[in-house]
This record gives C-alpha cells, structure tokens and sequence, in this order.
C-alpha cells in the first residue's frame, strides 16, 4: 500500500530514535498534586462568563418578568422549580467542565528512564509531542490553548474555558442538555405569557412598563432559540461521536481506526459511568472511566 507523504512524517516521528529523551528538560516546577485545573486563557474566561450572565439573565426575566407577577400560583410555583433545578444543573455541570482536568497527559514526561520503563520493543512506534515534551497515548492531542496534550481531547471549548477530553466530556454533554432543555421552557412559557397577556390588561401581566416587558421578553426569545438550536445540535453531535467512539478531532482528520469497536452501549457507559444510573443526568456523579492502560501503543 502506498503510504502519503504525511502518513511516513508520522511514522518518523514516531520512531522511538526520533523521540530525543536528552532534549527534554522536566518542568521547572509541577504543579502540586490535585491543584485545580483552571485554564487562563482571557477569551475562554470572558466567554465563560458571559455563559453565566445570559444563564442569569434569563433567570432574572423568567422569574421577575412572567413568575412572579403571575396571577396563577400554582403556574409560577412548578415552572420556577422546574427552571430554576434546571438553571442551576446547567451551571453545576458548567463548573465541572470547566474545572474538572479534561485527561492532560504529565507535562515533560519523554525522559530516559520513562521511554526505557515502556519496554518499547524494536520497531514498536510512540507519540512524542514536540511542544509538551511528553509521550502521548494514543489518540491523545495537543491542545495550544491549555498548552497540554489531552486524552481523547474532542474540541477545545472556549464558553466553557476547556478543553473536551476523557475526564469531563460527561459534564460538557450534561451542560449542553440542560442549556437546550431551560432554553426550550423559556420558549415555551414566553409563549403562554404572550397568549395570556393579549387577552388580558398589560398592566396586571407585568410589574414592568409594557415597552421594558416587551423589550426584556424578545431579547429573551432571542437567546433562548439561538441557545437551544447552538446546545441541541452540540448534545446530538458529542452523543453520535460518543457512540461511535470517534472523537472531533478524529473525524475531522478522518484517522484510520488503531482502536477496538465496542458496542454503543459500552461507549456510553464508558462516558457517562457503569451501569446505567439517574447518575448518568448529575454532574455531582463522577464517573468511572473504566480506564484502559493509557499507555497502549499499536505496532
Ligand atoms: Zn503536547
Ligand atoms: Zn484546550
């Protein structure tokens, strides 16, 4: 078979002869172990934040422009617990992606002594990543914005200051669905609010003036159908890729598959935990990777 000329730059590259132990100094200081991962990256942060204002703002209108003024109590009570448990599931899980160590591979790790305790046999080929100066397993990438290689790293993204890897592809998943889920209750009950106020007087509907409720209600349409459209088509792609167990990045670079097909079912409890529990819906519930050996190397 003939080989492209980038598919033998690769090869070379991972030639153990080619890896150069000497050249990699270790980092001037680790981190302490079980330090929080925070990535500092200005843009990431500034759009992780504005995620949280556009959550809070819609907060604030669900509840201060429809809810409350409401004259129907049992209405404002179960859509205010509704929205709100979703609210806040959809932050948790924010956090957790954003502060949960996605799989960063140990930084300046392609030592003599690491390379020798692989038992690499001869001709047996590993990834040494240039920039991070560390032994990749396989189907790990370098992310340049966390400057870390990353285990089964699917996309860096920026609203969660992250990137998607192996460790908390679960709670970006969750963060996703919860967005889309609040984003469709506040569709839904804009909806009723404005068949319910046409009838009646506008006076009674809101504690706000009517131009400020009609304003703060379309701005809230507007978020929420761009959200939910955004965070729905985000939930179906991570769950097919997740099914197949193919990452962004591997299908964008269309790689050939070195690694063993599991059934669907097993690649979802390989994500979200095993076995099937109400867990699987909690970013509090980490689950249990059921990690292979990292380390794995195809001939
Ligand atoms: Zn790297
Ligand atoms: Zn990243």
């Amino acid at each position: 078979m003939m080989l492209s000329p980038a598919h033998r730059f690769r090869d070379i590259e991972r030639k153990p002869e080619y890896l150069r132990p000497e050249k990699c100094v270790p980092p001037p200081r680790p981190g302490p172990a079980g330090a929080m991962w925070f990535i500092r990256d200005g843009c990431g942060i500034a759009c992780a934040a504005v995620t949280w204002f556009l959550v809070l703002y819609a907060e604030f209108v669900v509840l201060f422009v429809m809810l409350v003024p409401s004259g129907d109590y049992a209405y404002s009570v179960v859509n205010g617990i509704v929205f709100n448990l979703l609210a806040f599931l959809a932050l948790a899980s924010h956090c957790r992606a954003m502060l949960t160590d996605p799989g960063a591979v140990p930084k300046g790790n392609a030592t003599k002594e690491f390379i020798e305790s692989l038992q690499l046999k001869p001709g047996q080929v590993v990834y040494k990543c240039p920039k991070c100066c560390s032994i990749k397993p396989d189907r790990a990438h370098h992310c340049s914005v966390c400057k870390r290689c990353i285990r089964k790293m699917d996309h860096h993204c920026p609203w969660v200051n992250n990137c998607v890897g192996e460790n908390n592809q679960k709670y970006f998943v969750l963060f996703t669905m919860y967005i889309a889920l609040i984003s469709l209750h506040a569709l839904v009950m804009v909806g009723f609010h404005f068949l319910h106020c046409f009838e009646e007087d506008w006076t009674k509907c809101s504690s706000f003036s009517p131009p400020a409720t009609v304003i703060l209600l379309i701005l809230l349409c507007f978020e929420a159908l761009l959200f939910l459209i955004f965070t729905s088509v985000m939930f179906g792609t991570q769950v097919h890729s997740i099914c197949t167990d193919e990452t962004g990045i591997e299908q964008l670079k269309k790689e050939e598959r070195r690694w063993a097909k599991k059934t669907k079912w097993m690649n979802m409890k390989a994500v979200f935990g095993h076995p099937f529990s109400l867990g699987w819906a909690s970013p509090f519930a980490t689950p249990d990777h059921g990690k292979a050996d990292p380390y794995q190397y195809v001939v």
